[in-house]
């Protein structure tokens, strides 16, 4: 059964997601956290809830069953915008190949998958088909949490603080309106080339203090 789950920040915008780091294979370089993965949201507070936990568990297999598209266009009948993965990744090229068939299937729909899954070679041609679908915003995430990043690349990273925003990027504006938000649907965009996060969390600011030192 399709299990989608609603984050107050999305302005109830709904997302399918998997379990954090146990389906994020890019979240390590030399078998150490690189450091967006060190700071992640997705591991602390609510996302330790087992009514959080649970869906991604059942998503992590549910995908597998033959009728999983089919019932994922239907789940996403009246919706407008859509965000893949607010946790973990698309760790497997089967799942990947599955999820651009739902976009290219609701051309309706506005679709932001962000991944680091890019650092795998067998991905390029199932994102290379993902990006040329109109509808669809895919952003490979920088593993920096300084504004470090690969131009043409990378579409989105991490910032210490506001004041931090790199030439050109977009700053995300979530910050300053409660978390949340608020209409802005910049990630959604593919016009928009890079988002730029401030950082937030106590999890995150240790790891920022410690890469800042370097
Ligand atoms: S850039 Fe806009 S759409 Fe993206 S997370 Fe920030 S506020 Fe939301």
């Amino acid at each position: 059964m399709i299990q989608l789950s609603k984050t107050s920040k999305l302005d109830g915008i709904m997302s399918w997601s998997l379990q954090a780091l146990e389906t994020c294979p890019g979240s390590k370089e030399k078998g150490q956290l690189v450091p967006a993965c060190a700071g992640c949201y997705a591991t602390t507070n609510f996302y330790l809830m087992d009514s959080v936990i649970l869906p991604r568990e059942i998503n992590r297999t549910d995908w597998e069953r033959s009728g999983w598209v089919a019932d994922m266009v239907q789940a996403l009948d009246n919706s407008r915008y859509f965000r893949w993965l607010d946790s973990g990744d698309l760790y497997n090229v089967k799942l990947a190949e599955k999820v651009y068939k739902v976009m290219k299937a609701t051309p309706w729909v506005n679709h932001w998958l962000p991944t680091r899954m890019h650092k795998f070679s067998k991905f390029k041609k199932v994102f290379d088909k993902m990006q040329a679908l109109p509808n669809v915003s895919v952003r490979f995430s920088s593993d920096s949490v300084t504004g470090q990043y690969v131009k043409g690349l990378h579409g989105s990273v991490i910032i210490p603080t506001p004041a931090d925003l790199p030439r050109g990027a977009k700053l995300c504006q979530a910050y300053a309106n409660g978390g949340k938000c608020s209409g802005c649907r910049a990630c959604y965009d593919k016009k928009v080339k890079l988002i730029a996060y401030p950082a937030h969390g106590h999890k995150m600011a240790k790891v920022i203090k410690i890469e800042v030192s370097k």
